[in-house]
C-alpha cells in the first residue's frame, strides 16, 4: 500500500505511522524524523533544516523533495510506503504525484487524522521526547514511569524546540495555510479518507485500520 498521512502537527501520524508499518511491513517515511537525526549528527543539511524548524517553519521545498526523491527509490518501498509529513505544501504534492508516475506507480490513499487546534495545543505542550532512542512521552496522558527518565534507553527526556507554546502557535499558522489545503486536493483525486483523532490513540488506531480495510 502507498499511503500518506495528513493532518496538523500533534495530530499523531506519527504514532499511526508506526502502528502501520508493523501491521503492513512497509517503511514509515517521516521527512520529521529524517531532518532530527540530520540535525543530531551535525550535517549541512541538519544545520539548514534547524534554521526553519527552530521557528515553526517549513524547510524549503526543494530541500525536503530531493530527501523525498532518494528515500523513494531504495528498495525498501517496492512494496508500499507510508509518508509521514510529506507532502506539506501543494508543490510536494505536485511532485509526488510526477514521481510516482514516472516509476509508474500511484498513492492508494490520503489518510487524514483530524484534531482540533485546542486539542493540539495541549498534547504538544506536554509532549516530551527521549533523545536517546526517540522515544516519545506524554506528561499526562502518557508519561515515563521514573519521572523525566526515558523508560528505554534511561536518557533524560526534554521537550522539542518546536514543541513549546509560542512555536506550536507558529506551526498551526503554517498547517492551516500552506498544508490544509491538501485535503482539498486529494479529495478531488478521490484518495482522501478522513479519521477523528481527537480522542484515545487506540480508538484512532482502529479507525485508522478500518478506513484502510485492515481491521
Ligand atoms: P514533524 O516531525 O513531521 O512535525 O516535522 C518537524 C518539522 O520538520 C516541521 O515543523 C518542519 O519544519 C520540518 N518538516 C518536516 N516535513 C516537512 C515537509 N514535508 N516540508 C517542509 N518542512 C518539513
Amino acid at each position: 500500500m502507498r499511503l500518506i498521512l495528513l493532518g496538523a502537527p500533534g495530530s499523531g501520524k506519527g504514532t499511526q505511522a508506526t502502528m502501520l508499518q508493523e501491521k503492513l511491513s512497509i517503511p514509515h517515511i517521516s521527512t520529521g524524523d529524517i531532518f532530527r537525526s540530520n540535525i543530531k549528527s551535525g550535517t549541512e543539511l541538519g544545520k539548514l533544516a534547524k534554521s526553519y524548524i527552530d521557528k515553526g517553519q517549513l524547510v524549503p521545498d526543494s530541500v525536503t523533495i530531493d530527501i523525498v526523491k532518494d528515500r523513494l527509490l531504495q528498495d525498501d518501498c517496492k512494496n508500499g510506503f507510508i509518508l509521514d509529513g510529506f507532502p506539506r505544501t501543494i508543490p510536494q504534492a505536485e511532485y509526488l504525484e510526477d514521481a510516482l508516475k514516472n516509476m509508474g506507480i500511484a498513492l492508494d490513499v490520503a489518510l487524514n487524522i483530524h484534531v482540533e487546534d485546542s486539542e493540539i495545543i495541549k498534547r504538544m505542550s506536554g509532549r516530551r521526547v527521549c533523545p536517546g532512542c526517540g522515544m516519545t512521552y506524554h506528561l499526562i496522558y502518557n508519561p515515563p514511569k521514573e519521572n523525566g527518565v526515558c523508560d528505554g534507553c534511561k536518557s533524560g527526556v526534554i521537550q522539542r524546540e518546536d514543541d513549546k507554546e509560542e512555536t506550536v502557535l507558529s506551526r498551526l499558522k503554517v498547517y492551516h495555510q500552506q498544508t490544509e489545503p491538501l485535503i482539498e486536493f486529494y479529495k478531488a483525486k478521490g484518495k482522501l479518507v478522513t479519521v477523528e483523532g481527537q480522542d484515545k490513540v487506540e480508538d484512532t488506531s482502529k479507525e485508522v485500520l478500518k478506513a484502510l480495510g485492515k481491521a
